[in-house]
């Protein structure tokens, strides 16, 4: 070591939650229980009850590296096992217990998880999958008191507990190990809207990195007095990194437990003073619907995140009528999740009102750790607002690779292909056209679904659209659009259809426009296009 230089300490997850326990001790954490009832701990409490957990884990025998799964909701005790496995050196599986039950056992089986830990809910599911992962898995948790536990019949081999049971027998002597911050910590397998799920694994190191640039001004700008949120389920991208970025910077965790429908949501937000809250846009759909029902407003909430798929920009202009910016980002679970964050530049100083929230609308510029360029044949395309290429990324908290498929590998300076399109704006703005495999091809044009469905949105009665591509003999492909009216409107296709004069060239207005009562949606909250390429394509 070089005398006098730095010092070199590991950036583990571990350091966030010793942070939070000792500097910002009282920083609340507010739990929804299944029974709706809320409880409430503190930064401090939390950390002791993970060292207890740490002690419980190595008596379970979890060794480091070797993977925990969870099937659980955002709740205080799924964040003490983020950390207390985290911790211990041991890697964190989150699974999305929405997935099928056939994808939940690949996961668990792919993973190789040895221990489960499951919310009593979700009970059945364990109960579906352990007799496909007796190769594995040997021990099953489940995160509730006594008198909670579910009747749940596990393979002969593999024992049962009960969370709160398991802690009681262990105290919290617990040292949090330092080793090499380019271990894993976590594992989460992308949902799956592309094929067999495919397992991304974050290191400590990007972890932290990845939640130090969540907390900057231009990114969520948390402060210790904020209120926090997350709606994105802990099973998708570590909640895009807030259950680490908020006690980092000592801000309250408010945790919604199962309860995501709006009106919980919105009880959450008013009840607990909620500032800032995170989510896919299909969420704040449901919330503006219902607040404007009830002719209401927000009572402290100043900020959401929204991402997953393109916020709407009538959506923005709706919140913001109501004192509510929302930040939108661009990633996935291939970038931890964030790649890209709008926010404004001093150009956007100097535009009007309208040329802002266009801005606004699109996904973002990159964030410090993260370059992103779009490519075509000819190499980089040009900041010209027009050139599309496929969008590549690369940084410390990308991926090298998925897990155990060496052949996906891109190594550390590689650009990382992710399979979305786009456009640069002069700015640095990138402008989401579509995912390679949504886009619509018409007569030799590029016909972007996304900016189709963001102005059958902006139609005072649709609630919900999507474009897909049709073949056509002509053409090669025709833009549909399918819409969810509003409750009690009654738009037709073809006052839909005119709505689109002026605002797109001619022939990327929708040929057909079907009315549908609802549309299907994945387990991360996604328009399975997939699924209504299905239903409607032919
Ligand atoms: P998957 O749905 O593939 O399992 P993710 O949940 O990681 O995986 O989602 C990543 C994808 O979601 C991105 O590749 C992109 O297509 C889409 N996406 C994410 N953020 C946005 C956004 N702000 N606007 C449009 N699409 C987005």
């Amino acid at each position: 070591m070089l005398m006098g230089l730095m010092q070199h300490q590991p950036l583990l997850v571990s350091s966030i939650l010793r942070h939070a326990a000792r500097h910002h001790a009282e920083g609340e954490v507010v739990s929804r229980r299944d029974d709706a009832t809320l409880a409430r701990t503190s930064y401090a409490a939390l950390e002791r009850r993970a060292r207890r957990l740490a002690n419980a884990l190595l008596a379970l025998g979890a060794r480091p590296g070797e993977r925990v799964g969870t099937l659980a909701m955002n709740s205080d005790r799924h964040l003490e096992l983020y950390y207390a496995v985290m911790g211990t050196g041991a890697v964190c599986n989150t699974i999305n217990p929405r997935l099928a039950h056939g994808d939940i056992a690949y996961i668990a089986d792919h993973a190789e998880d040895g221990i489960l830990f499951a919310d009593p809910a979700f009970a059945p599911i364990v109960a579906a999958v352990a007799p496909k992962l007796a190769k594995t898995l040997r021990t099953v948790v489940i995160l509730c008191a006594e008198p909670d536990m579910p009747d749940l019949p596990l393979p002969a081999g593999m024992t049962l507990h009960c969370y709160e049971t398991l802690l009681a027998g262990h105290n919290e002597d617990y040292a949090w190990p330092a080793f090499d911050e380019n271990a894993a910590c976590g594992l989460c397998y992308t949902s799956g809207t592309t094929g067999r799920p495919k397992g991304v694994l974050f290191s400590h190191r990007a972890t932290v990195l990845h939640a130090m640039t969540m907390a900057m001004g231009d990114v969520t700008g948390l402060r210790a007095t904020d209120r926090v949120l997350p709606v994105v389920p802990m099973f998708h991208v570590n909640a895009w990194g807030l259950p680490f970025a908020a006690p980092m910077i000592g801000a309250a965790l408010v945790l919604p437990g199962r309860h995501l429908d709006p009106d919980s949501i919105i009880s959450l937000l008013d009840g607990e003073r909620v500032t800032i809250s995170g989510g896919v846009p299909t969420v704040w759909l449901g919330v503006l619907a219902k607040l404007r029902e009830r002719g209401a407003r927000f009572a402290t909430l100043q900020r959401l995140m929204s991402g997953g798929s393109a916020v709407p920009r009538a959506l923005m202009a709706e919140y913001a009528k109501l004192g509510v910016t929302i930040s939108h980002a661009w990633g996935m679970t291939e970038s931890s999740p964030v790649a890209t964050w709008n926010s404004p530049k001093p150009s956007t100083l100097a535009l009007d009102a309208e040329a802002r929230l266009d801005e606004q609308a699109t996904q973002g510029r990159a964030v410090f750790g993260i370059d992103v360029r779009a490519e075509n044949e000819a190499g980089e395309t040009p900041w010209d607002g027009r050139t599309q290429g496929n969008l590549v990324f690369r940084g410390h908290w990308v991926a090298s690779g998925y897990y155990r498929m060496p052949e996906t590998s891109v190594g550390d300076d590689g650009w990382f292909p992710t399979g979305d399109v786009g456009v640069f704006s002069p700015a640095g703005y990138v402008v989401l056209t579509d995912r390679t495999k949504d886009l619509i091809k018409s007569g030799g044009e590029w016909i972007s679904s996304i900016a189709i469905e963001n102005i059958a949105i902006a139609h005072p009665e649709v609630a919900e659209a999507a474009a897909i591509a049709v073949a056509d003999p002509k053409w090669g492909e025709r833009p549909l659009l399918i819409v969810v009216p509003r409750p009690d409107c009654t738009p037709t296709p073809e006052s839909l259809r005119a709505f689109y004069k002026d605002k797109v060239p001619g022939w990327s207005i929708p040929d057909r426009v079907i009315i549908a009562e609802s549309l299907p949606h994945g387990a991360t909250g996604k328009i399975l296009k997939t699924e209504l390429r299905k239903r409607y394509a032919g």
